[in-house]
């Protein structure tokens, strides 16, 4: 006899074996309530299996909770995948296909009363109440002139109750329960006014037959890659509409909602005549309307669902098509467990049901483009501007010169970009200053010569660790003393740079005083609604110039924008991750698209210290051909991905020691029985090596295959006892190594 596996509901994440009782229909995903100590609990069957021979006598499950399972059987072999594949235990897998406001006991179904008048009374009956029961007729009444002949009994007012009573036994009205949806929208501020179909570019349609006949009969995955301004999202409105007439769901991915804004709302916009099918899952939803949204997009009434990471295990019924747009975008990789990469996991999930699946970018990943190259997936091109415009004009400024110009080290706005600026204020056009933040403060650059500290074996930046004042590299551990003078030309000013948007903020309001300027980054969007009310204000251009981070980036479209400033491009460049260049090369092509998507043509002033480094250069082009030829050609050379997994296993302790011991530990283990290939990095310190007072250590490890990486450094972990105040994380196919 099989036994239950059981993750107990709560903080605690107990798991028990229970006896399945005869005649129970108990499958996995199933929720159920078994005893527990001399109480008894909730909990969602993880697996069916037979125990092996105990001494002691399994206690039974109590009942099921539901009828049938939560988890659908493709979304259990999904998370199945997830927990083999990323080293992640399968209930932190459960927590995420079943939310814990669908776990949790306390929520359920909001539900109300209502007043039903399944046909009009007789007017004798009628006629009669009206003398002798005032109260009964006059609901009676309001009942006959309501839609649907339906009241809620809330409505009717205090002192009803009496009334419908006599009603009700008189079996002149019935009362009904219904389930009434806690809608998130409910206290929306905007109205929606629905958009029409465009009428598709050749390209466009083109790309749109392909995605419908791949929704037809699911084939490959298909990469979309389309220029920025391509008219990416009104093919991926046109294939939701296809899916959605043959019956099918659709399941939208994007990076963040809150920093899609637009994006979101063009869907609500164009579905808004079925809004109520329309799903939007924000992380700020309460417990209550989680339960609702989930129930909702399981029971097949919401038709699409729009989410971030997460939203990819919404259990839809009849999927058709998965969209993931910006399909690049790291934060598809969830920093916790389980550590699953979003894009990834809805590919799986697509070939799983199967359903059609689209990853959409101007710039995508070269792990998708690499299986574009393969014929693993499909790709299909938009490479010109949906409304006919020219790409912008890119201009780079050599800061080198600027630095000379101005006489100082650090110059923030170059002479070209705030005469553009200028220009711009005098003609009424809007302009989009960006500053990219990673990085900040990390390598060591010559102002003079833009020479950056480099390891000799590994193509990526040194990193500088105050505490010992000394470089190195996070991949293979080699080290180097700081150069107090650079190393290339001698120049005696070479320093660890960075400034924030702040500081910038502050420039330019002198040099500009007549500007109108507002902030988005991190700080400046604490508060709630901030963002939003943010691109209003610059939509309705009560704002000239809008400075920012990471956070401006993605999917704005702005016609009165003629002007994008870049003010230090190279500072990706230069931070310890082999995909250093491929994300600054993203980001400037990405931050580039944002000029010129109205009547007016677009230009990009691009501020860097190494003006010829191929991200820059490439970006300028609007060369995502160029630029990924020459990048896969180093990744082969080293072996990174897409030509390898990647993976990092981390120690972290407020004991310093400790941490690293443990990770040496497991090094030394590492090294023994490991599978051909693979390559197995030093433990080193993290480069962010203290965080939120704990000291954290890193294994890279790098192999041609994932399953014999992933299993090995398993079998490892299984193997060793770790001590209890160290954590240590394994973080598979890793997008950040900090
Ligand atoms: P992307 O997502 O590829 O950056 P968008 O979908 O934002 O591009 O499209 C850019 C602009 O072009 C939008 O204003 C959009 O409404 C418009 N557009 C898209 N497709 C068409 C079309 N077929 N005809 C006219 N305008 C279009
Ligand atoms: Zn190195």
């Amino acid at each position: 006899m099989p036994n239950a596996r059981v993750l107990i509901d709560g903080p605690s994440e107990l798991v028990f074996d229970y006896a399945i009782p005869a005649g129970f229909p108990v499958q996995p995903g199933c929720r159920v309530r078994v005893p527990l100590r001399k109480k008894s609990a909730t909990g969602t069957v993880l697996s069916l299996a037979e125990s092996p021979q105990e001494d002691f006598a399994l206690r039974e499950l109590e009942s099921l909770v539901d009828p049938e399972p939560l988890i659908t059987p493709v979304l259990l072999k999904t998370g199945r995948w997830i927990a083999d594949y990323y080293g992640s235990s399968l209930e932190s897998v459960v927590r995420s296909l079943l939310p814990e406001a669908v776990r949790t006991e306390e929520n359920s179904a909001k539900t109300r009363r209502i007043a039903v008048l399944d046909a009009p009374p007789a007017e004798d009956v009628l006629a009669k109440l009206e003398k002798r029961a005032a109260r009964q007729h006059a609901l009676l009444s309001l009942l006959m002139h309501a839609p649907d002949r339906r009241l809620a009994v809330a409505d009717l007012g205090e002192g009803s109750n009496a009334a419908l009573k006599a009603l009700e036994k008189a079996g002149l009205l019935r009362i009904e329960t219904e389930e009434v949806r806690r809608d998130p929208e409910a206290d929306g501020v905007e109205e929606i006014l629905e958009s029409k179909p465009l009428v598709l570019t050749p390209q466009q349609a083109k790309a749109l037959e392909v995605i419908n006949e791949s929704i037809a009969t699911p084939g490959k995955p298909i990469l979309l890659l389309g220029v920025t301004g391509s008219g990416k999202t009104e093919v991926y409105l046109q294939a939701a509409q296809h899916a959605l007439d043959l019956g099918k769901t659709v399941l939208v991915l994007v990076p963040e909602i809150s920093l899609t804004p637009q994006t979101v709302q063009r869907f609500k916009a164009r579905f808004a005549g079925m809004q109520d099918k329309v799903a939007v899952l924000h992380s700020n939803l309460s417990q209550g309307e989680r339960f609702d949204e989930w129930h909702r997009i399981r029971k097949g009434v919401a038709r699409i669902v729009i989410g971030a990471r997460s939203a990819v295990f919404a259990p839809l019924p009849d999927l058709g098509l998965i969209l993931v747009d910006e399909e690049h975008e790291n934060s598809y990789k969830q920093e916790n467990p389980p550590r699953y990469h979003g894009r990834d996991v809805a590919v799986l999930r697509a070939a799983f049901e199967p359903c059609a699946v689209v990853l959409g970018s101007a710039t995508p990943s070269l792990e998708s483009w690499q299986n574009t190259r393969s014929g693993k997936y499909h790709l299909v091109r938009l490479d010109q501007r949906a409304d006919g415009q020219s790409m912008p004009l890119v201009r780079v400024v050599d800061m080198k010169l600027e630095a000379m110009k101005q006489k100082g080290p650090h110059p923030i706005l170059s002479d070209r970009l705030r005469t553009a600026l200028e220009r711009r204020l005098e003609k009424g056009e809007q302009s989009i200053l960006f500053l990219n933040r990673r990085g900040f403060a990390r390598s060591l650059q010559c102002p003079k010569c833009g020479h950056v500290c480099q390891c000799p074996h590994c193509a990526v930046a040194l990193t500088y660790h105050r505490t010992d004042d000394r470089l190195v590299c996070h991949v293979c551990g080699h080290q180097a003393v700081v150069p107090r003078k650079c190393p290339e030309c001698h120049d005696p000013s070479i320093v660890l740079q960075g400034y924030g948007t702040q500081k910038v903020e502050d420039v330019l309001q002198r040099l500009l005083p007549k500007a109108k300027f507002a902030r988005i980054d991190a700080d400046a969007m604490r508060r709630k609604h901030a963002l939003r009310d943010t691109l209003n204000a610059f939509k309705a251009h009560k704002i000239d110039i809008l400075i920012g981070t990471q956070m401006i980036a993605k999917g704005l479209h702005f016609p009165n924008v003629t002007l994008v400033g870049i003010l230090n491009a190279d500072v990706g460049l230069h931070v310890p991750d082999f995909r250093a260049g491929e994300r600054t090369f993203q980001l400037l092509t990405q931050v580039a698209g944002r000029a010129g998507r109205g009547e007016l043509e677009g230009e990009v002033i691009v501020q860097t210290f190494t003006p010829h480094s191929p991200s820059i250069q490439y970006a300028r082009q609007h060369d995502f051909d160029g630029f990924s030829d020459q990048e896969l050609e180093f990744r082969q050379q080293f072996s990174f991905p897409p030509f390898a997994h990647c993976a990092v296993l981390t120690a972290r302790s407020t004991h310093e020691r400790r941490a690293e011991f443990t990770l040496q530990t497991l090094h030394r283990r590492l090294l023994e029985n490991a599978p051909p290939h693979l390559n197995i990095g030093e433990p080193l310190p993290s480069p962010l090596v203290k965080s939120h007072g704990q000291f954290r250590f890193q294994i890279t490890l790098r192999g041609p295959a994932a399953r014999p990486l992933s299993r090995h450094v398993q079998q490892v972990l299984e193997k060793t006892s770790l001590p209890d105040d160290v954590t240590v994380v394994f973080d598979m196919d890793a997008q950040n190594f900090s």
